[in-house]
């Protein structure tokens, strides 16, 4: 089945598992129905390179903002000033991906929720929407977000049904990768369905996430279908209906302006 008009609101094309043959992956989307890309930055040395592909891509736009993991290496000195520089450029849609991780814990929890809150209120400044990375600390993210009330995209979700609800009231929008293809995948599935229309997005996260059949793989925009087919299924639509769905909300959400993306 092949598919026209899919947005990747969430991949990490600078990721060093790209660097033998990005070019050739990135040129290839195209041709398989990718239209459009946003690749959130992790750290201030991801910045400058999402930077350097989104001015090389016209359909791929960046995110600039330093991760839980990278919140204790990275964000000390004028790291937040840096931030906002970065997020001068005209290809920068959103301030991400920034949250809080407590599975690694690779930064102590205080110092995440300083950088993620740090963030929050600078996107606000700028009036940019977020990208929020939520891993096992979904009441600490939710404090946060209903402080700071800011617009943006729980992405790869993995809470529960009451989860979503709770950020679906505060306006953000949710993020499903192929996650949702996993066997374990029961209580995802459930909390998808809680997710109207004009609210879900498709993404890949990739390199990571590669949806089944390709679990394990690198994955790339182009294994979007198969997260697609298994929400669509699981919503009673056909794929390309939630594919043209996802994009419009990924567009508007990212205030992306695509009358001419199909
Ligand atoms: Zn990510």
């Amino acid at each position: 089945m092949e598919y026209r008009g899919i947005f990747d609101t969430h991949a990490h094309y600078d990721d060093e598992r790209f660097d033998e043959d990005r070019d050739t992956v990135l040129g290839n989307l195209a041709g398989h129905g990718v239209s459009l890309v946003v690749d959130p930055a992790c750290d201030l040395e991801t910045c400058v390179k999402t930077l350097e592909l989104s001015s090389k891509y016209n359909f791929l736009y960046s995110a600039v903002g330093v991760h839980p993991h990278s919140a204790e290496s990275d964000g000390n000195g004028d790291w937040l000033q840096k931030v906002a520089d970065f997020a001068k450029n005209d290809k920068v849609v959103a301030i991400g991906e920034i949250g809080l991780d407590y599975h690694y814990d690779f930064s102590p929890r205080e110092k995440q929720k300083e950088v993620f809150a740090a963030q929050l209120a600078l996107a606000n400044d700028l009036d940019l929407p977020v990208i929020i990375h939520d891993r096992e600390a979904h009441a600490d993210t939710l404090e946060l977000v209903k402080k700071y009330r800011p617009k943006g995209i729980i992405h790869c979700f993995s809470g529960s049904a009451e989860t979503a609800r709770e950020f679906l009231k505060l306006g953000m929008y949710i993020g499903f990768t192929g996650s949702v293809t996993f066997k374990n995948a029961n209580k995802l599935l459930l909390a998808a369905m809680e997710v109207p229309d004009d609210r879900i997005l498709l993404e890949t996260d990739c390199p990571y996430m590669a949806p089944v059949p390709y679990r394990g793989q690198r994955c790339d925009s182009t294994l979007i279908p198969a997260t697609a087919e298994r929400l669509a299924e699981l919503r009673g639509t056909d794929a390309q209906t939630l594919i043209d769905r996802a994009r419009e909300n990924g567009c508007r959400i990212y205030g992306i302006d695509a009358e001419d993306i199909k």
